[in-house]
Protein backbone atom coordinates (compact mmCIF):
# COMPACT_ATOMS: atom_id res chain seq x y z
CA UNK A 1 0.00 0.00 0.00
CA UNK A 2 1.82 3.36 -0.78
CA UNK A 3 -0.45 5.17 2.00
CA UNK A 4 1.11 3.80 4.46
CA UNK A 5 0.86 3.99 8.23
CA UNK A 6 4.12 5.28 8.55
CA UNK A 7 3.61 8.08 5.61
CA UNK A 8 0.03 8.90 7.26
CA UNK A 9 1.58 9.24 10.64
CA UNK A 10 3.91 12.00 9.18
CA UNK A 11 0.92 14.01 8.98
CA UNK A 12 -1.38 12.78 11.54
CA UNK A 13 1.90 14.06 13.34
CA UNK A 14 1.88 17.80 12.01
CA UNK A 15 -2.23 18.22 12.44
CA UNK A 16 -1.33 16.94 16.24
CA UNK A 17 1.67 19.55 16.87
CA UNK A 18 -1.12 22.31 15.22
CA UNK A 19 -3.64 21.28 17.54
CA UNK A 20 -1.24 20.98 20.43
CA UNK A 21 -0.03 24.68 19.40
CA UNK A 22 -3.63 25.73 19.98
CA UNK A 23 -3.53 26.92 16.21
CA UNK A 24 -5.62 24.81 15.08
CA UNK A 25 -8.68 26.33 13.24
CA UNK A 26 -12.48 25.16 13.07
CA UNK A 27 -14.56 25.96 10.79
CA UNK A 28 -18.28 26.92 11.90
CA UNK A 29 -21.33 26.82 9.49
CA UNK A 30 -23.61 29.09 8.61
CA UNK A 31 -26.75 27.78 7.13
CA UNK A 32 -27.88 30.91 5.79
CA UNK A 33 -27.09 33.59 3.20
CA UNK A 34 -24.76 35.80 4.09
CA UNK A 35 -26.28 38.39 5.28
CA UNK A 36 -26.77 40.63 9.40
CA UNK A 37 -28.86 38.41 10.29
CA UNK A 38 -27.41 34.57 9.82
CA UNK A 39 -27.63 30.95 11.30
CA UNK A 40 -25.02 29.45 12.80
CA UNK A 41 -23.49 25.85 13.90
CA UNK A 42 -21.01 26.07 16.00
CA UNK A 43 -19.43 23.69 17.18
CA UNK A 44 -20.28 21.34 14.36
CA UNK A 45 -23.11 19.29 15.46
CA UNK A 46 -24.49 22.00 17.83
CA UNK A 47 -28.38 23.31 17.64
CA UNK A 48 -28.48 26.62 15.15
CA UNK A 49 -28.34 29.63 16.82
CA UNK A 50 -29.81 33.06 14.73
CA UNK A 51 -27.07 35.28 15.57
CA UNK A 52 -25.79 38.87 14.27
CA UNK A 53 -23.03 38.45 11.81
CA UNK A 54 -20.08 40.99 12.85
CA UNK A 55 -17.23 39.42 10.92
CA UNK A 56 -18.07 39.65 7.01
CA UNK A 57 -16.52 41.38 4.67
CA UNK A 58 -20.20 41.86 3.01
CA UNK A 59 -19.54 46.06 3.60
CA UNK A 60 -21.95 47.18 1.73
CA UNK A 61 -24.60 44.24 2.19
CA UNK A 62 -24.57 43.30 -1.49
CA UNK A 63 -24.01 39.91 -0.87
CA UNK A 64 -27.92 39.07 -0.96
CA UNK A 65 -28.79 42.00 -2.49
CA UNK A 66 -32.11 40.81 -4.67
CA UNK A 67 -31.00 43.13 -7.38
CA UNK A 68 -27.64 41.43 -7.23
CA UNK A 69 -29.26 37.33 -7.24
CA UNK A 70 -31.78 38.58 -10.28
CA UNK A 71 -28.75 39.69 -12.20
CA UNK A 72 -26.83 36.48 -11.76
CA UNK A 73 -29.54 34.67 -12.32
CA UNK A 74 -29.86 36.26 -15.62
CA UNK A 75 -26.33 35.94 -16.27
CA UNK A 76 -27.07 31.81 -16.22
CA UNK A 77 -29.87 32.34 -18.62
CA UNK A 78 -28.09 34.19 -21.48
CA UNK A 79 -24.65 32.85 -20.69
CA UNK A 80 -24.52 30.20 -19.25
CA UNK A 81 -22.88 28.25 -16.36
CA UNK A 82 -19.65 27.57 -17.06
CA UNK A 83 -16.82 28.29 -19.55
CA UNK A 84 -14.80 25.33 -19.99
CA UNK A 85 -11.69 27.39 -20.83
CA UNK A 86 -8.88 29.84 -20.37
CA UNK A 87 -9.45 33.46 -21.32
CA UNK A 88 -6.86 33.50 -24.30
CA UNK A 89 -8.27 30.23 -25.82
CA UNK A 90 -12.23 30.31 -25.78
CA UNK A 91 -12.80 31.54 -22.42
CA UNK A 92 -13.87 35.31 -22.79
CA UNK A 93 -17.28 36.28 -23.46
CA UNK A 94 -18.71 40.02 -23.96
CA UNK A 95 -19.49 40.05 -20.63
CA UNK A 96 -15.83 39.89 -19.40
CA UNK A 97 -14.58 42.81 -21.29
CA UNK A 98 -17.57 44.83 -20.52
CA UNK A 99 -16.72 43.60 -16.75
CA UNK A 100 -13.10 44.88 -17.41
CA UNK A 101 -13.91 48.20 -19.16
CA UNK A 102 -16.68 49.10 -16.01
CA UNK A 103 -14.34 48.04 -13.46
CA UNK A 104 -11.71 50.75 -15.30
CA UNK A 105 -14.25 53.36 -15.29
CA UNK A 106 -15.07 52.79 -11.67
CA UNK A 107 -11.50 52.95 -10.52
CA UNK A 108 -10.44 55.43 -12.33
CA UNK A 109 -7.71 53.72 -13.95
CA UNK A 110 -6.69 52.90 -17.51
CA UNK A 111 -7.50 49.66 -18.28
CA UNK A 112 -8.50 46.14 -16.44
CA UNK A 113 -7.86 42.67 -16.38
CA UNK A 114 -9.79 39.84 -14.34
CA UNK A 115 -8.30 37.55 -12.78
CA UNK A 116 -9.83 34.23 -10.89
CA UNK A 117 -9.67 36.02 -7.57
CA UNK A 118 -7.45 38.58 -6.23
CA UNK A 119 -5.01 36.45 -4.56
CA UNK A 120 -4.34 35.09 -8.47
CA UNK A 121 -3.99 39.06 -9.14
CA UNK A 122 -1.32 39.02 -6.21
CA UNK A 123 0.42 35.88 -7.29
CA UNK A 124 0.98 36.53 -11.30
CA UNK A 125 1.22 40.62 -11.05
CA UNK A 126 4.68 40.72 -10.20
CA UNK A 127 6.36 37.87 -12.10
CA UNK A 128 4.54 39.12 -14.81
CA UNK A 129 6.17 42.80 -14.81
CA UNK A 130 9.53 42.66 -12.82
CA UNK A 131 12.58 40.80 -13.50
CA UNK A 132 16.03 40.49 -11.66
CA UNK A 133 17.16 43.68 -12.11
CA UNK A 134 14.19 45.58 -10.36
CA UNK A 135 12.75 45.45 -6.75
CA UNK A 136 9.53 45.36 -4.90
CA UNK A 137 9.73 47.25 -1.43
CA UNK A 138 6.50 46.28 0.60
CA UNK A 139 5.05 47.58 4.00
CA UNK A 140 5.97 44.81 6.42
CA UNK A 141 1.70 44.13 6.78
CA UNK A 142 0.81 43.97 3.77
CA UNK A 143 -1.78 40.40 3.14
CA UNK A 144 -0.37 37.37 2.77
CA UNK A 145 -1.44 36.95 -1.12
CA UNK A 146 1.20 39.72 -1.96
CA UNK A 147 3.60 37.86 0.10
CA UNK A 148 3.03 34.40 -2.40
CA UNK A 149 2.85 36.64 -5.01
CA UNK A 150 6.55 38.27 -3.97
CA UNK A 151 7.93 35.05 -3.37
CA UNK A 152 6.98 33.70 -7.14
CA UNK A 153 9.18 37.01 -8.58
CA UNK A 154 12.83 37.09 -9.30
CA UNK A 155 13.35 40.70 -8.32
CA UNK A 156 14.91 41.36 -5.24
CA UNK A 157 12.73 42.33 -2.11
CA UNK A 158 12.70 44.49 0.56
CA UNK A 159 9.97 45.68 3.27
CA UNK A 160 9.80 49.06 5.02
CA UNK A 161 8.25 49.44 8.52
CA UNK A 162 4.49 49.50 8.62
CA UNK A 163 3.09 52.88 6.98
CA UNK A 164 6.58 54.64 8.09
CA UNK A 165 7.19 57.09 5.18
CA UNK A 166 10.76 58.13 6.29
CA UNK A 167 11.57 54.41 6.40
CA UNK A 168 10.17 53.65 2.89
CA UNK A 169 12.19 56.77 1.57
CA UNK A 170 15.42 55.28 3.07
CA UNK A 171 14.64 52.17 0.78
CA UNK A 172 13.90 54.16 -1.77
CA UNK A 173 17.30 55.91 -1.77
CA UNK A 174 18.99 52.56 -0.94
CA UNK A 175 17.93 51.50 -4.13
CA UNK A 176 17.78 53.86 -6.45
CA UNK A 177 20.33 51.92 -8.95
CA UNK A 178 17.40 49.50 -10.11
CA UNK A 179 15.70 49.86 -13.40
CA UNK A 180 12.10 49.47 -11.77
CA UNK A 181 11.18 50.14 -8.32
CA UNK A 182 7.87 49.39 -6.89
CA UNK A 183 6.22 50.22 -3.94
CA UNK A 184 4.01 47.94 -2.73
CA UNK A 185 0.61 48.52 0.21
CA UNK A 186 -2.72 46.79 1.21
CA UNK A 187 -4.81 49.84 0.94
CA UNK A 188 -6.53 49.27 4.07
CA UNK A 189 -5.23 47.29 6.47
CA UNK A 190 -7.61 44.04 7.11
CA UNK A 191 -6.34 43.35 10.93
CA UNK A 192 -5.92 46.74 12.03
CA UNK A 193 -8.39 48.76 9.89
CA UNK A 194 -6.08 51.79 9.32
CA UNK A 195 -5.34 53.10 5.67
CA UNK A 196 -1.68 53.44 3.64
CA UNK A 197 -1.12 57.04 3.37
CA UNK A 198 -1.26 57.01 -0.55
CA UNK A 199 -0.92 61.18 -0.66
CA UNK A 200 2.60 60.48 0.90
CA UNK A 201 3.34 57.39 -0.73
CA UNK A 202 2.89 58.79 -4.67
CA UNK A 203 4.55 61.43 -3.30
CA UNK A 204 7.67 59.31 -2.82
CA UNK A 205 7.12 57.34 -5.37
CA UNK A 206 7.09 60.46 -7.81
CA UNK A 207 10.57 61.86 -6.33
CA UNK A 208 12.00 58.47 -7.16
CA UNK A 209 10.52 57.26 -9.72
CA UNK A 210 9.20 54.34 -8.61
CA UNK A 211 5.85 52.57 -9.25
CA UNK A 212 3.10 51.98 -6.73
CA UNK A 213 1.34 49.03 -6.08
CA UNK A 214 -2.10 49.37 -4.12
CA UNK A 215 -4.61 45.64 -2.70
CA UNK A 216 -7.54 47.71 -2.01
CA UNK A 217 -9.55 44.73 -1.52
CA UNK A 218 -10.71 46.51 2.28
CA UNK A 219 -11.75 49.24 0.33
CA UNK A 220 -13.19 48.75 -3.47
CA UNK A 221 -17.04 49.84 -3.22
CA UNK A 222 -16.92 52.23 -0.07
CA UNK A 223 -13.98 53.82 0.90
CA UNK A 224 -13.80 57.63 -0.55
CA UNK A 225 -16.55 59.81 -0.92
CA UNK A 226 -18.03 57.69 -3.93
CA UNK A 227 -16.87 54.68 -3.18
CA UNK A 228 -13.96 54.31 -5.68
CA UNK A 229 -11.27 52.99 -2.49
CA UNK A 230 -8.54 54.44 -0.38
CA UNK A 231 -6.66 55.98 -3.40
CA UNK A 232 -9.94 58.38 -3.98
CA UNK A 233 -10.02 58.65 0.08
CA UNK A 234 -6.02 60.79 -0.53
CA UNK A 235 -6.86 62.22 -3.51
CA UNK A 236 -4.47 60.21 -5.77
CA UNK A 237 -6.86 59.08 -8.45
CA UNK A 238 -5.00 58.05 -11.65
CA UNK A 239 -1.77 58.10 -9.70
CA UNK A 240 -1.87 54.54 -9.16
CA UNK A 241 -0.37 52.13 -11.58
CA UNK A 242 -0.62 49.01 -10.31
CA UNK A 243 -4.20 48.76 -8.23
CA UNK A 244 -5.86 44.90 -7.31
CA UNK A 245 -8.98 44.72 -5.61
CA UNK A 246 -11.36 41.46 -5.06
CA UNK A 247 -15.08 40.58 -5.82
CA UNK A 248 -15.16 38.86 -2.84
CA UNK A 249 -15.65 41.18 -0.57
CA UNK A 250 -18.21 44.30 -0.76
CA UNK A 251 -18.70 43.92 -4.37
CA UNK A 252 -20.93 41.26 -4.63
CA UNK A 253 -19.10 38.61 -2.19
CA UNK A 254 -19.02 35.64 -5.00
CA UNK A 255 -15.39 35.85 -5.96
CA UNK A 256 -13.01 37.05 -8.66
CA UNK A 257 -10.60 39.70 -8.83
CA UNK A 258 -8.36 41.74 -10.91
CA UNK A 259 -5.35 44.00 -11.47
CA UNK A 260 -6.36 48.12 -12.75
CA UNK A 261 -3.55 50.52 -13.92
CA UNK A 262 -1.63 51.36 -16.24
CA UNK A 263 -2.55 50.13 -20.32
CA UNK A 264 1.19 48.80 -20.30
CA UNK A 265 1.42 47.09 -17.31
CA UNK A 266 -2.40 45.40 -17.88
CA UNK A 267 -1.16 44.19 -21.28
CA UNK A 268 1.98 42.65 -19.89
CA UNK A 269 -0.12 40.66 -17.61
CA UNK A 270 -2.70 39.82 -20.52
CA UNK A 271 0.47 38.20 -21.85
CA UNK A 272 2.43 36.49 -19.31
CA UNK A 273 0.61 36.27 -15.71
CA UNK A 274 0.51 32.66 -15.06
CA UNK A 275 -2.66 32.43 -13.32
CA UNK A 276 -4.62 34.28 -15.91
CA UNK A 277 -2.91 32.20 -18.81
CA UNK A 278 -3.33 28.55 -16.67
CA UNK A 279 -6.78 29.32 -14.87
CA UNK A 280 -10.39 29.46 -15.83
CA UNK A 281 -11.53 33.20 -15.29
CA UNK A 282 -14.70 34.08 -13.28
CA UNK A 283 -18.33 32.55 -14.53
CA UNK A 284 -20.41 34.34 -16.59
CA UNK A 285 -22.82 34.26 -13.29
CA UNK A 286 -20.62 35.98 -11.11
CA UNK A 287 -19.42 38.36 -14.09
CA UNK A 288 -23.12 39.10 -14.26
CA UNK A 289 -23.74 39.92 -10.60
CA UNK A 290 -20.45 41.97 -10.26
CA UNK A 291 -21.62 44.13 -13.18
CA UNK A 292 -25.31 44.90 -11.45
CA UNK A 293 -22.81 45.73 -7.98
CA UNK A 294 -21.08 48.12 -10.06
CA UNK A 295 -24.59 49.68 -11.75
CA UNK A 296 -26.10 50.26 -7.95
CA UNK A 297 -22.71 51.44 -6.52
CA UNK A 298 -22.39 53.99 -9.80
CA UNK A 299 -25.53 55.01 -9.32
CA UNK A 300 -25.67 56.44 -5.80
CA UNK A 301 -23.30 56.41 -2.49
CA UNK A 302 -26.52 55.14 -0.06
CA UNK A 303 -24.57 52.35 1.08
CA UNK A 304 -21.56 53.48 1.16
CA UNK A 305 -22.86 56.44 2.92
CA UNK A 306 -25.17 54.10 5.72
CA UNK A 307 -22.04 51.78 6.22
CA UNK A 308 -19.77 55.18 7.07
CA UNK A 309 -22.48 56.41 9.54
CA UNK A 310 -22.78 52.59 10.80
CA UNK A 311 -19.49 52.12 11.64
CA UNK A 312 -18.79 55.73 13.16
CA UNK A 313 -21.85 54.91 15.84
CA UNK A 314 -20.51 51.56 16.29
CA UNK A 315 -16.93 52.90 16.80
CA UNK A 316 -18.25 55.82 19.24
CA UNK A 317 -20.31 53.55 21.02
CA UNK A 318 -17.68 50.70 21.74
CA UNK A 319 -15.02 53.79 22.83
CA UNK A 320 -17.87 55.75 25.52
CA UNK A 321 -17.94 51.88 26.46
CA UNK A 322 -14.53 51.37 27.32
CA UNK A 323 -12.96 49.08 24.98
CA UNK A 324 -9.34 49.79 24.01
CA UNK A 325 -9.97 50.20 19.84
CA UNK A 326 -7.71 50.57 17.07
CA UNK A 327 -7.56 54.05 15.92
CA UNK A 328 -9.26 54.31 11.95
CA UNK A 329 -12.02 55.50 10.13
CA UNK A 330 -12.71 52.54 8.19
CA UNK A 331 -15.68 49.63 8.58
CA UNK A 332 -13.12 47.54 10.63
CA UNK A 333 -13.20 47.94 14.09
CA UNK A 334 -10.74 46.06 16.31
CA UNK A 335 -11.43 45.64 20.24
CA UNK A 336 -8.16 45.23 21.50
CA UNK A 337 -7.74 42.39 24.13
CA UNK A 338 -4.29 41.57 24.38
CA UNK A 339 -4.35 38.24 25.54
CA UNK A 340 -5.30 35.32 23.00
CA UNK A 341 -7.25 33.06 25.13
CA UNK A 342 -9.15 36.01 26.76
CA UNK A 343 -10.26 36.72 22.99
CA UNK A 344 -11.80 33.33 22.94
CA UNK A 345 -12.99 33.60 25.53
CA UNK A 346 -15.05 36.63 24.82
CA UNK A 347 -16.12 35.56 21.51
CA UNK A 348 -17.67 32.46 23.03
CA UNK A 349 -19.76 34.95 25.37
CA UNK A 350 -20.57 37.45 22.92
CA UNK A 351 -21.87 34.35 20.70
CA UNK A 352 -24.40 33.39 23.15
CA UNK A 353 -25.38 36.78 23.40
CA UNK A 354 -26.34 36.20 19.85
CA UNK A 355 -23.53 38.06 18.70
CA UNK A 356 -21.07 36.04 16.04
CA UNK A 357 -17.21 38.07 16.40
CA UNK A 358 -14.84 36.00 16.14
CA UNK A 359 -11.04 36.32 17.77
CA UNK A 360 -7.59 36.86 16.24
CA UNK A 361 -4.25 36.07 17.68
CA UNK A 362 -1.09 34.87 16.98
CA UNK A 363 -0.10 33.98 14.24
CA UNK A 364 -2.99 36.13 12.60
CA UNK A 365 -1.37 38.94 14.51
CA UNK A 366 1.29 39.26 16.29
CA UNK A 367 1.83 38.07 19.80
CA UNK A 368 0.24 39.98 22.54
CA UNK A 369 -2.65 41.86 19.82
CA UNK A 370 -4.98 39.70 20.11
CA UNK A 371 -8.33 41.31 19.58
CA UNK A 372 -11.98 41.12 18.19
CA UNK A 373 -12.03 42.32 15.02
CA UNK A 374 -15.47 43.60 14.70
CA UNK A 375 -16.68 44.62 10.71
CA UNK A 376 -19.89 46.84 10.33
CA UNK A 377 -21.88 46.22 7.38
CA UNK A 378 -24.49 48.70 5.43
CA UNK A 379 -27.29 45.66 5.97
CA UNK A 380 -26.73 46.33 9.92
CA UNK A 381 -29.56 48.42 10.98
CA UNK A 382 -28.86 50.50 14.31
CA UNK A 383 -31.51 48.09 16.03
CA UNK A 384 -28.52 45.23 15.07
CA UNK A 385 -25.75 47.77 15.96
CA UNK A 386 -27.34 48.55 19.46
CA UNK A 387 -28.11 44.70 20.60
CA UNK A 388 -24.32 44.38 19.88
CA UNK A 389 -23.08 46.83 21.85
CA UNK A 390 -25.24 45.83 24.61
CA UNK A 391 -23.86 42.13 24.25
CA UNK A 392 -20.13 43.48 24.37
CA UNK A 393 -20.91 46.00 27.26
CA UNK A 394 -22.39 42.88 29.46
CA UNK A 395 -19.13 40.66 28.22
CA UNK A 396 -16.50 43.37 28.83
CA UNK A 397 -17.99 44.10 32.34
CA UNK A 398 -18.00 40.03 33.06
CA UNK A 399 -13.87 40.45 32.60
CA UNK A 400 -13.60 43.86 34.20
CA UNK A 401 -12.08 45.45 31.25
CA UNK A 402 -14.59 48.01 30.27
CA UNK A 403 -12.84 51.14 31.16
CA UNK A 404 -9.37 49.77 31.69
CA UNK A 405 -5.75 50.42 29.73
CA UNK A 406 -3.93 48.76 27.99
CA UNK A 407 -1.84 48.34 30.36
CA UNK A 408 -4.53 47.11 33.15
CA UNK A 409 -5.89 44.55 30.57
CA UNK A 410 -2.24 43.45 30.27
CA UNK A 411 -1.14 43.41 33.87
CA UNK A 412 -4.87 41.04 34.64
CA UNK A 413 -4.50 39.01 31.79
CA UNK A 414 -0.84 38.94 30.52
CA UNK A 415 0.17 39.42 26.66
C1 LIG B 1 -9.31 39.00 0.80
C2 LIG B 1 -8.07 39.56 0.26
C3 LIG B 1 -7.46 39.00 -0.86
C4 LIG B 1 -7.96 37.74 -1.51
O1 LIG B 1 -9.09 37.97 -2.27
P1 LIG B 1 -9.74 36.75 -3.06
O2 LIG B 1 -10.40 37.37 -4.23
O3 LIG B 1 -10.69 36.09 -2.12
O4 LIG B 1 -8.63 35.85 -3.46
C5 LIG B 1 -6.33 39.62 -1.35
N1 LIG B 1 -5.82 40.73 -0.78
C6 LIG B 1 -6.37 41.28 0.32
C7 LIG B 1 -5.76 42.49 0.93
C8 LIG B 1 -7.51 40.70 0.88
O5 LIG B 1 -8.03 41.23 1.98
Amino acid sequence: MAYSNKLKEVFTTELKNIEDAGLFKKERFIHAPQDADIEVEFPVGAKLEKVINMCANNYLGLSSHPDVIKAAHDGLDVRGYGMSSVRFICGTQDIHKELEAKVTKFLGTEDTILFPSCMDANTGVFEAILTKEDVMISDRLVHASIVDGMRLCEAMHDTFKHANMEHLESKLQLHADKRLKVIITDGVFSMDGDTAPLDQIVELAEKYDALVFVDDSHASGFIGKTGRGVHEKYGVMGKIDILTTTFGKALGGASGGCVSGRKEIVEMCRQKARPYLFSNTIAPVVVSGVLKVLDILSETTERRDKLEANAKYWRDGLTEAGFVLKDGDTPIVPVMLFNAKLAQDVSNDLYKEGIYAIGFFFPVVAKGQARIRTQISAAHEIHHLDKALAAFKKVGAKYDILGKTKQEIIDKYGM
